[in-house]
């Protein structure tokens, strides 16, 4: 066992990530040590390193939050898993497992929860610590490096769409189509929802359908609210995934009579909320964060069962900085996973 392991470190907020020669973290007793294989690229993590929301993570730290690997040590408490077996990180690293929420199985808004890659070191390293009792494991049959965009974007997206209150057969707009927004067209398809895919990006009109959208619109080609209900009648419920402050009131105008957004991505900023149009349309906003352990374990099982793929490139850890800069743009399809081996 070596004792020294290599980490992409944000040192100053805002800065570039420094790859630094850290020692190998020992695991407490609840803890297993995981030597990580691959690490997606959420862009929370950007948004991590940038310091972008109110409550900012203190440097230096670790981001990552999509890692897997295999555990190769565990605390004296661990029961949950032994040396070998599979096992990721998640943006949920623990909670208190005591409070209101926790009791009534929405440990996603614990206030003593732990973030993996914030509060918590996470996966843009060659080993990570979680916490055995909430970190996933899978079976060894699924892709190691696939299923990282589960960990965060597919179970993100999964659970977001679970709180819209769709049924199968209704129309659901996906809003954004990178990370979370390829893995959401698939899942609700899995879900038996009709997919309508909003982007800005025209080369994203042929991923877009091949995730199985059933209709595409650029909102730059028009009012994209308008060319909603002049093709459905308007959606049922909308999921906002894109990294803009102006996709929220656009996918406001997009819902039919009765619908719900599902806000889930996190640019930071306000937007404004016609409280006439909410009321006399019967309009439900809703914001959602991430999934429980739970939503976990049937999200990474839709993936298991073939229901929904990743996309996703393979790149060395040292090009997490090129990583982000191509993220900043929006012109990534699908996820970059980070590979540890390369
Ligand atoms: P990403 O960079 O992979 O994808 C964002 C996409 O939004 C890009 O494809 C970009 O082209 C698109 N976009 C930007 N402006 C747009 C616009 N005006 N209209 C349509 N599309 C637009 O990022 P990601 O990893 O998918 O993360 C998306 C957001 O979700 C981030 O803010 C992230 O922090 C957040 N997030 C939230 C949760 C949660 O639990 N709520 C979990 C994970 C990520
Ligand atoms: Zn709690
Ligand atoms: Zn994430």
């Amino acid at each position: 066992m070596p004792e020294m392991m290599k980490a992409a470190v944000v040192r100053d907020l805002g800065a570039p990530l420094v790859i630094e020669e850290r020692p190998i973290p020992v695991p407490g007793p609840h803890q297993a040590l995981v030597k990580v294989d691959y690490s997606g690229v959420c862009h929370t993590d950007l948004h991590a390193a940038r310091g972008d929301w109110p409550v900012k993570p203190t440097p230096p730290f670790v981001p990552g939050h999509e890692g897997a690997g295999r555990v190769v040590a565990v605390g004296s408490e661990v029961t949950r898993v032994k040396e070998g077996d599979r096992m990721g990180n998640a943006w949920l690293a623990t909670a208190c497992g005591t409070c209101v929420d926790c009791l009534r199985g929405w440990e996603t808004l614990c206030t003593g929860q732990q973030n993996s890659g914030y509060s918590v070191d996470g996966s843009f390293a060659e080993y990570m610590l979680v916490d055995a009792r909430y970190a996933p494991v899978f079976p060894e049959s699924v892709d190691a490096a696939g299923v990282t965009a589960v960990l965060c974007a597919g179970v993100t997206v999964y659970k977001g769409l679970k709180v819209a209150d769709a049924k199968p057969g209704d129309w659901v707009v996906v809003s954004g189509i990178g990370g979370l927004g390829h893995m959401a067209i698939q899942y609700a398809k899995a879900m038996g929802y009709r997919v309508i895919a909003v982007t800005g990006s025209e080369s994203k009109r042929a991923s877009a359908l091949e995730y199985g959208a059933e209709l595409v619109v650029n909102y730059r080609d028009g009012d994209p609210g308008e060319a909603v209900h002049d093709l459905v009648g308007g959606a049922h419920a909308a999921l906002v995934t894109a990294v803009s402050e102006s996709t929220f009131p656009q996918a406001l105008s997009m819902l039919r009579r009765g619908g719900t957004v599902s806000l889930v991505g996190l640019p930071p900023g306000t937007f404004p909320l016609s409280i006439f149009d909410t009321v006399l349309r019967g309009l439900t906003v809703r914001g959602s964060i991430v999934g429980t352990r739970l939503d976990m374990m049937e999200a990474v099982d839709f993936f298991a069962r073939g229901a929904v793929h990743t996309k996703y490139e393979l790149r060395p850890l040292d090009a997490v900085n090129d990583v982000f800069t191509r993220m900043e743009t929006g012109t990534i399809d699908g996820r970059v996973v980070l590979d540890m081996g390369l």
